[in-house]
């Protein structure tokens, strides 16, 4: 899914900053992963590059199949918008409109007839535990119950890699919890492939397997055993946050 070879990323200017040093590694199809390390030491960088939001200086990286190194920035553009979903630690959601607009978005911008955004939009919306948020402006949403309306418009175009830098970072410890417990949920059922950096150890809990970035450079790996990772969940704040998406079509689902 994810294949990262030899990559470099030097940030140039009055004193050029190395900021990547020839990474290597790659992530499977649905695996979680998450990417820890001191500040500073290139976590953002990495997932920069890899999502397509930057430019590194050397390195190739071949994400679904499509090595993106050689794309224009067109082409780029396009590729993110089909394939790539992202959430920030902060929302970036657009406050004149509600929950359900933000996030059917991106569809919309894919060319999407109304009838069929608003469907898959609402069934995303169930999926992260927001079917009675629908229409509440962003200003009238808690911080986790937004990040959760980013989720969904990070993954309404059904994208093959979640990218999230933080994306706990804002939250209260309930609201942490909902979210790395949806983040796993999707990865679970959905088959989601996700790229979490973090920097709170506890976090990398609810992921599959863990790198560990230090000055630019891959330090060690570390996979979390499926033990770890039940246990965490036990005892994360526990409300299943969603309902079942079959019930959509039973037409239980309220706009
Ligand atoms: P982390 O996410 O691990 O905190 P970053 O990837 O943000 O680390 O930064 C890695 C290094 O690159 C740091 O030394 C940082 O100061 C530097 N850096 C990050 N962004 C830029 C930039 N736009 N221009 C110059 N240097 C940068």
């Amino acid at each position: 899914m994810i294949s990262v070879t030899n990559l470099v990323k030097v940030y140039e200017g009055h004193v050029p900053v190395n900021a990547l040093k020839s990474v290597s590694f790659e992530v499977r199809a649905g695996e979680f992963l998450s990417i820890m390390g001191p500040s500073g030491s290139g976590k953002s960088t990495l997932l920069h590059q890899l999502a397509l939001l930057d430019t590194p200086t050397s390195g190739r990286i071949v994400l679904n199949e499509t090595d993106v190194s050689g794309l224009s920035d067109k082409m780029k553009t396009d590729f993110r918008l089909r394939y790539l979903g992202y959430v920030f630690q902060e929302y970036a959601l657009i406050p004149e409109l509600d929950a359900l607009e933000n996030a059917f978005l991106p569809l919309m911008l894919l060319g999407f007839k109304r009838r069929e955004y608003l469907r898959i939009t609402r069934e995303m919306m169930i999926r992260v535990g927001l079917a009675d948020r629908l229409h509440h402006l962003i200003s009238q949403l808690s911080g986790g119950e937004q990040q959760r309306v980013a989720i969904a418009r990070a993954l309404v175009n059904k994208s093959r890699i979640l990218f999230a830098d933080e994306p706990c970072a804002n939250l209260d410890t309930e609201n942490k919890g909902i979210v790395l417990r949806l983040l796993r949920k999707l990865c679970d059922e959905l088959g989601q492939t996700i790229l979490m950096v973090t920097h709170e150890p506890e976090q990398r809990e609810f992921t599959d397997r863990v790198l560990y970035i230090r000055d630019g450079r891959l330090e060690k790996e570390e996979l979390i055993s499926d033990e770890v990772r039940a246990n965490t969940l036990h005892h994360s704040y526990h409300t299943d946050i969603s309902e079942p998406v079959e019930e959509i079509s039973g037409g239980q689902a309220t706009a």
